[in-house]
C-alpha cells in the first residue's frame, strides 16, 4: 500500500502532465491552477481554480485530469472550486519561462501598475493595449512601440 504522501506526489506529478488546452506549453500546475489535492484512505481529490469562470476550457480540463489519473490507476474526484480566486501571481516561475518560449508574454504582477507586459522581442516595457479580448478570454494583444510588433500576452488579474 502506497502512503498518502507517495500518492499525493504521485498526483501531483501527473497534473504536471495535463497541459492548457490553450496553451499547450503549459501544465495546469505551472499555471497555478491546482489549488489542493487531499489523500485520505487511498481516496484522492483534486480542486481546481478556474483561470477565468466561464471558460469554456475548463470542463475539457477537468475531464484531462480525471482521465490522466484514471490511466495511472488512480480514481479521483476533481472540482473546479471558487474558495479562492485565481491570479496570475499563480503562475510558476517555471510556467512564465515556457510561456515566454511559447511565444506569449507572461502577465505583469498584479500591482504592477500597467497592465502590459514588456514586450517578448526586444523586452521594451511602455507598449499599449491593441485588443484586450485576444484568441481566448485570458489571453490579450499588445503592441510594442519600440519595435512596433503586436505581440499576445496573458491578461494580469
Ligand atoms: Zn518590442
Amino acid at each position: 500500500m502506497v502512503t498518502e504522501e507517495t500518492l499525493r506526489n504521485r498526483v501531483m506529478a501527473l497534473l504536471d502532465e495535463v497541459k492548457d488546452p490553450e496553451i499547450p506549453a503549459v501544465s495546469i500546475r505551472e499555471l497555478g491552477m491546482v489549488h489542493r489535492v487531499e489523500v485520505s484512505d487511498q481516496h484522492v481529490r483534486v480542486e481546481l481554480l478556474p483561470t477565468f469562470v466561464g471558460c469554456p476550457a475548463l470542463d475539457f480540463i477537468r475531464q484531462g485530469v480525471q482521465r490522466r489519473l484514471e490511466a495511472a490507476g488512480i480514481r479521483a474526484d476533481v472540482a473546479f472550486v471558487l474558495d479562492v480566486p485565481w491570479t496570475s501571481d499563480r503562475i510558476t516561475p517555471e510556467g512564465i519561462e515556457k510561456l515566454r518560449g511559447f511565444g506569449i508574454a507572461p502577465p505583469v504582477r498584479s500591482d504592477s501598475p500597467t497592465l502590459v507586459p514588456p514586450c517578448p522581442y526586444c523586452g521594451a516595457e511602455g507598449g499599449e493595449i491593441e485588443n484586450l479580448f485576444g484568441p481566448t478570454p485570458c489571453r490579450a494583444i499588445f503592441y510594442c512601440s519600440r519595435c512596433r510588433q503586436p505581440f499576445e500576452g496573458i491578461k494580469a488579474v
